[in-house]
């Protein structure tokens, strides 16, 4: 299935090179194909500020696993990339957050789809709707109503 997007954040060890890793380890998974990725963008810190800028993209994936079993390999990338949580929105070396799964919805304990922060945080939106610009989010406005409602404010598009 495709229409399945993962938003990535690293502010720690190189970001920029820890976006590009973990990218690479999407892809490499069996049943995982990178469809296409966003440019990396540039953000202050969402949580604690006493922590470096953040580097962030958006990809889409193609995958016929489940919302669940991506949940462990992106999972899996982060410990595998030193992700260690030390106080909430604090600094890592690499978030993966499932944002989009097609037009699933669901929450339990351990998974919300789509994931809460995309229609506010301006460094998950402006990179999803770079790749996907018509995209329709279940439960959420169009993308022009959501970018609208979502002005730019700290973000920068790095070249
Ligand atoms: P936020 O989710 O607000 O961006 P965060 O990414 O820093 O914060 P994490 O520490 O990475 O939060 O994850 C905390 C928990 O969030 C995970 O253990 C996971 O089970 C849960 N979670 C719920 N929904 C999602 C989702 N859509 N994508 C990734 N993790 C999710
Ligand atoms: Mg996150
Ligand atoms: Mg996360």
């Amino acid at each position: 299935m495709k229409g399945i997007y993962i938003g990535l954040g690293s502010n720690l060890s190189d970001p920029i090179a820890q976006i590009d890793s973990a990218i690479t380890a999407l892809d490499a998974i069996n049943n995982i194909s990178v469809v296409i990725s966003s440019s990396r963008y540039a953000s202050p810190p969402m949580g604690p500020q006493d922590q470096p800028d953040y580097i962030n993209a958006v990809v889409e994936v193609e995958t016929s696993l489940s919302p669940h079993e991506l949940l462990d390999k992106l999972q899996q990338i982060e410990q595998e990339q030193g992700r260690i949580r030390l106080r909430h929105w604090g600094e890592r070396t690499i978030d993966l957050d499932l944002l989009v799964y097609a037009n699933e919805t669901l929450a339990d304990e351990r998974l919300t789809v789509p994931h809460p922060g995309v229609a506010s945080r301006e460094f998950v939106l402006y990179p999803l709707a770079e790749i996907a610009p018509n995209l329709s989010i279940p439960t959420l406005a169009s993308m022009e109503i959501l970018l609208q409602q979502c002005p730019i404010n700290q973000l920068k598009r790095l070249s």
